[in-house]
């Protein structure tokens, strides 16, 4: 199952402070878990922060990174607008937000979803401006992009070549020519998301391709999209919002709008996902720790490959166990995959508490719930 490569120091997991109030409600939690808990004040002072550092910037809110309401709630003050991908998430955000300004992308668009009153349409194709006109309108849209620029670091990528994601130079061509002659459908500007997981001067590098190609083409507001960088190895690291927003400042134009929509820059850091250990069990020499719960919850190291950083609260019965071992932190579902972290180098008892840190964004909302039919986590929320 494992090779020798795995056991290299950079694949140990990360080691996560806890902040005191996330540790003193796991500890009163007791036999509720596992639950997820969600850090709104820390969340609050993060989006206040980000903010600030973006004063000429208009900023969304990417929602599928994590639709809680009570995370939408805590961002609503400090963002100009929500980005959607579904007519779900719209009528979610319209819901809970009633009037919340939306950008709504995605390349897979239904008619009726086309037919939806939002601030902007992400245009992803002539063949979708084409129903959109037919049957959207009246209604303001952004052409998405997909440039032709190179990408260089990103952990997942939608633009930079063949991907279903908007439209290279011709697909805009063609439909700045559909957008001619009809009064349907108001073209605003363009629209890019090229890339996750970058750092801020690539993408501030990307932007500047993407505002060139959008004044060559009639200019207008331009949103560069999401993608800003969490590391999952690194905890402590933070993507550096003042330098782009220093950088966004001078590459826009006087009078341009320009707007950013990130997701799990935003959210990543206020989850907490905690389990308890039932476990602890040496198999051909590894140290496996089994707690409750599982990638079913928190899918994200699944999904991602990585480790998941997590900190060890010592509740438990102080003897079955390891000290400073390396420990493979899994889950109660039947398969391989169900794994958190992989050798991580930890003190670990039964009974005692994990809490898996960075899990506020691409964690619940993309797990496989009903798999194995176990329980359900809570949700618990600190103010
Ligand atoms: C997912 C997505 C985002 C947010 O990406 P993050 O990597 O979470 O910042 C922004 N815009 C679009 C169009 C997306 O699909």
């Amino acid at each position: 199952m494992t090779t020798p490569g795995d056991a290299s120091p950079e694949l140990r997991a990360a080691h996560m402070d806890l902040p005191d109030r996330v540790r003193e409600r796991a500890e009163r939690l007791g036999e509720a878990l596992p639950a997820y808990v969600y850090d709104l004040a820390g969340l609050d002072a993060h989006a206040a922060a980000v903010r600030r550092a973006l004063p000429d910037v208009e900023l969304y809110y990417a929602v599928k990174a994590n639709p809680d309401p009570a995370l939408l709630h805590t961002l609503a003050p400090y963002t100009d607008g929500f980005e959607v991908s579904s007519g779900g998430e719209a009528a979610h955000v319209g819901s809970v937000l009633p009037g919340a300004r939306m950008g709504f992308g995605g390349p897979g668009k239904t008619d009726a979803e086309l037919a939806l009153h939002v601030h902007r349409m992400h245009v992803e194709s002539p063949g979708e401006l084409r129903r959109l006109i037919g049957v959207g309108g009246p209604v303001d849209a952004l052409l998405r992009v997909n440039l032709d620029v190179p990408v260089e670091g990103a952990s997942l990528t939608m633009g930079g070549g063949a991907t279903p994601f908007g439209m290279d130079p011709g697909g805009v061509a063609e439909c700045l020519g559909l957008l001619r002659g009809q009064n349907r459908v108001r073209s605003r500007g363009f629209h890019a998301h090229l890339a996750s997981g970058l750092d801020a001067p690539e993408l501030l590098r990307l932007a500047s391709a993407v505002l060139e190609f959008a004044r060559e083409h009639g200019g207008g507001e331009v949103n560069v999209g999401g993608g800003m960088a969490v590391s999952y190895r690194r905890p402590g690291e933070r993507f550096d919002w003042d330098a782009y927003g220093k950088g966004l400042a001078a590459l826009r134009g006087p009078g341009e709008t320009l707007r950013v929509e990130p997701g799990r820059a935003l959210t990543a850091y206020c989850g907490w996902y905690l389990t308890r250990v039932l476990d602890v069990k040496r198999v051909h020499g590894e140290v496996f720790a089994v707690v409750t719960g599982g990638t079913h919850h928190l899918r994200t190291p699944a999904a991602k490959g990585h480790d998941q950083p997590f900190a060890v609260l010592p509740t438990g019965d102080g003897t079955t166990g390891v000290s400073e071992e390396p420990v493979t932190v899994v889950g109660q579902l039947c398969t391989p995959k169900d794994v958190f972290a992989r050798r991580a180098v930890t003190t670990v008892r039964v009974g005692d508490i994990v809490a898996f840190g960075m899990a506020g964004a691409y964690a619940w909302t993309i797990s496989h719930h009903d798999f194995l039919m176990h329980p359900r986590p809570g949700f618990h929320y600190l103010t």
